[in-house]
């Protein structure tokens, strides 16, 4: 099947009679006649439901959607983004153990491993995308687990060369974790490049609708872990809380990393995602290859449109010809990258927020990759505490205004932001 044929009918195939639409089983429980039975599922020999904070039928149905889309061999969901980053580091390092990481990545996830994971005793390394190998090959350790990088950094909007950081991580036999929620596996598929494991915010483009938080992690089920059982002991050798379980044994390479993190992380920490917001998800995934053509068509439009206005003073978007990410999307993302702009209005802090003030159908918001087009200016909202040497060091100017474009008509856009502009 073709992406946009999984995006419609991936992960749930109804047998004679079943529903056609995935079924919410709202359900934390599940009956079984024999404690025989039920006890076969805790020792892990048979397969099946028993508590939905480990597994639950809806949400594993919509994981096997997106395991399909990005080609990977297992897949599951979490409550959120933030727990599919966090799971799919802490499944292979803990206390003692260091991992390479992006610099440009989503500032929750920055928070996320500089300091609480860093608590935790983890420590990462961040490196420049745009490093030379050297750079990157110098940040590995003797115990560093994985290197981790977002395809298209929110809200940095730089491209990564994923081809760049597998080479490195295979050379120091580490897995690469990509973050794909921006591009989404319609724009890029970062197995095909090397990666080996990839983690979704499906909060945004795959549920797009701005209706559910949601997380997914997805295993390409092609890094050999029992090549260095030593570096991943929690793989390769018997787990006790599981009568001495060894995943890498008992499920293999396509099912060791996700099994892992299932029964031990989810069981122990309970990131779940709500059947509800699973069936949510599903279905905003089935028009996900209509949305992203769309979104990325009204990005360059709007993109071209703010590039040419008087009262612009840069655009970022690596749809534009001269973009620093150009040449990477072409390769990596031939097809769009996503629907989120960055750009700076002259005069500065007062001028951004005179224009926002005038928006109409652009609504101001946190969000992005959502249906409805939002706007954010960091520089008197989510970073209003900060002076502008502060601002200029988070990357952020005083002018940044960052712009997620809808699946509105472009030409509605656009008046819309003419007439904004045009009231500073
Ligand atoms: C939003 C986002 C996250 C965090 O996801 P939540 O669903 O908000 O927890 C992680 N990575 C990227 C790239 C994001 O855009």
């Amino acid at each position: 099947m073709k992406t946009e044929t999984k995006c419609v009918q991936g992960g749930y195939r109804p047998k004679n009679g079943e529903p056609r639409q995935i079924p919410i089983i709202q359900s934390t429980t599940f009956k079984y006649e024999t404690s025989e039975a039920m006890g076969k599922l805790f020792d892990l020999e048979a397969a099946g439901y028993f508590y939905s904070r480990l597994q639950n039928p809806t949400c594993d149905t919509v994981a096997a959607k997106i395991c399909e889309l990005e080609g990977g061999t297992a897949a599951m969901l979490t409550g959120s983004g933030q727990a599919a980053n966090f799971f799919a580091i802490f499944n292979i390092a803990s206390c003692g153990d260091h991992v390479v990481s992006s610099s440009t990545i989503y500032g929750g996830t920055f928070n996320l491993f500089a300091v609480t994971m860093k608590r935790m005793g983890v420590d990462f390394t961040f490196v420049s995308p745009d490093c030379t190998e050297e750079e990157l090959n110098a940040a590995f350790r003797p115990n560093t687990k994985a290197v981790f990088g977002e395809t298209l950094a929110n809200p940095a909007l730089t491209v990564l060369d994923i081809e760049k950081f597998a080479k490195a991580a295979h050379a120091h036999g580490c897995p690469l974790i990509i973050d794909n929620t921006f591009p989404t596996p319609v724009g890029c598929r970062p197995f095909e490049w090397g990666a080996d494991i990839v983690t979704h915010s499906t909060t945004k483009y795959l549920d797009g609708h701005g209706s559910a938080v949601g997380g997914a992690l997805v295993d390409s089920g092609r890094f050999d872990w029992t090549k260095y059982p030593d570096r991943y002991p929690g793989l390769c050798t018997p787990d006790e809380s599981y009568h001495g379980v060894t995943y890498t044994e008992r499920f293999g390479l396509a099912g060791a990393y996700i099994t892992k993190a299932t029964v031990q992380l989810m069981r122990d920490l309970g990131c779940v995602q709500s059947p509800q917001s699973a069936y949510l998800l599903g279905l905003g995934i089935e028009s996900l290859h209509v949305r992203m053509k769309k979104h990325c068509e009204n990005a360059q439009a709007v993109a071209e449109f703010l590039q040419k206005h008087e009262k612009i003073n840069w655009v970022t978007y690596c749809g534009l010809p001269g973009d620093a990410g150009y040449e990477l999307a072409k390769k990596y993302m031939p097809n769009g990258s996503c629907g989120v702009i960055s750009f700076g209005v002259k005069g500065g802090r007062t001028a951004a927020e005179a224009f926002m003030k005038n928006l109409n159908l652009i609504s101001i918001a946190t969000h992005v990759a959502d249906a409805r087009s939002c706007c954010l200016h960091p520089a008197s909202s989510t970073h209003r505490q900060l002076s502008e040497e502060e601002l200029a060091a988070a990357g952020v100017s005083a002018d940044l205004v960052r712009l997620s474009c809808g699946i509105e008509d472009a030409e509605d856009l656009i008046e819309d932001l003419a007439n904004a502009l045009a009231a500073i």
